[in-house]
C-alpha cells in the first residue's frame, strides 16, 4: 500500500475537484490517495480522497493578513498541509526553522504534515546534496514529533522539469532519510518521492526501497494522468 498525494499548487475550480473525486470514486485501489488542493476548494465533500492545503501561518490567529492558520484547514476537514515546498521556499524565501514552525503548528491542529525537503542544482552540482537532504531533515521535523509526519523528497531541480534522479540517487537519498529520522527516534515515517512523477515511471520509483509513495504535481491534475499513477501500484 502507498500513498499517492497531488500537489494541484495555484490550479484547480471547483468543478475540476468534483470531476477529480468522482473519477478516483471507483477506482480500484487500496493506495492513500490525498489531494492538497488550494485553500478555497478544502470545504468540499472529497469521499475517499483526503484533503490537504499546501501551506500554513506558523501563527494560530491574530493580525496576519493573508494567512491561514493550521486550526482553520483543520476546521474545514482536511488531514494533511504541505509545508516547505521548493515553490514557497523559492519564492517567500521560506527556511528549514520556518518550515519546522509550520510542521508543528500543523501538528497542534491535528492535521499531518507533508514535510518537503530537498536539494537545488547548484547543491547537487556543488556535491552537498546529502548533506542538504540530512540537514532537511533535522532542521525540518519538529522536536518532540510524534509519528503523525509524512516527508517528501523533492528534488528541487527535478520538480516540473520533466526529469528524475536515477533510481540510485532516489534510493541514496530515501535510505539517508530513512536514516536520519531513525536516528532521531523516528520510525516507520512514510517517505514520499516528488518531482516529475508521471505515469510511465511511477510504479518503478514507488518499487526503490524506502519510496512509501509519490508526490505529484502537473500529472495530478486530470483524472486520466493521475489514475493511472494511482492503479499501477499494488
Ligand atoms: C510538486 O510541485 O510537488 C511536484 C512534484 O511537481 P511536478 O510533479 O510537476 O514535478
Amino acid at each position: 500500500m502507498k500513498i499517492i498525494a497531488g500537489n494541484w499548487k495555484m490550479n484547480g475550480t471547483r468543478t475540476a475537484l468534483s470531476e477529480m473525486i468522482n473519477a478516483l470514486q471507483n477506482i480500484d485501489t487500496q493506495n492513500t490517495i490525498i489531494l492538497c488542493v488550494p485553500y478555497t476548494l478544502l470545504n468540499i465533500d472529497s469521499g475517499r480522497i483526503a484533503l490537504g492545503a499546501q501551506d500554513t501561518s506558523t501563527h494560530d490567529h491574530g493580525a496576519y493578513t493573508g494567512e491561514v492558520s493550521a486550526q482553520m484547514i483543520a476546521e474545514t476537514g482536511a488531514k494533511y498541509v504541505i509545508v516547505g515546498h521548493s515553490e514557497r521556499r523559492q519564492y517567500h524565501g521560506e527556511t528549514n526553522n520556518i518550515v519546522q514552525q509550520k510542521a508543528a503548528a500543523a501538528m497542534t491542529a491535528g492535521l499531518i504534515p507533508i514535510i518537503c525537503i530537498g536539494e537545488t542544482m547548484d547543491e547537487k552540482q556543488s556535491g552537498i546534496a546529502m548533506q542538504v537532504i540530512e540537514s532537511g531533515v533535522r532542521e525540518c521535523v519538529p522536536p518532540n514529533t510524534n509519528k503523525n509526519i509524512i516527508i517528501a523528497y523533492e528534488p528541487r531541480w527535478a520538480i516540473g522539469a520533466g526529469i528524475t534522479p536515477t533510481d540510485d540517487e532516489i534510493a541514496a537519498a530515501h535510505k539517508l532519510i530513512a536514516d536520519t529520522l531513525s536516528n532521531m527516534g523516528l520510525t516507520n515515517i512514510p517517505i514520499l518521492y516528488g518531482a516529475s512523477v508521471k505515469a510511465t515511471n511511477a510504479a518503478q520509483i514507488m518499487s526503490i526501497p524506502n519510496v512509501d509513495g509519490v508526490l505529484v504535481g502537473g500529472a495530478s491534475l486530470k483524472p486520466d494522468d493521475f489514475i493511472p499513477i494511482i492503479t499501477n501500484v499494488k
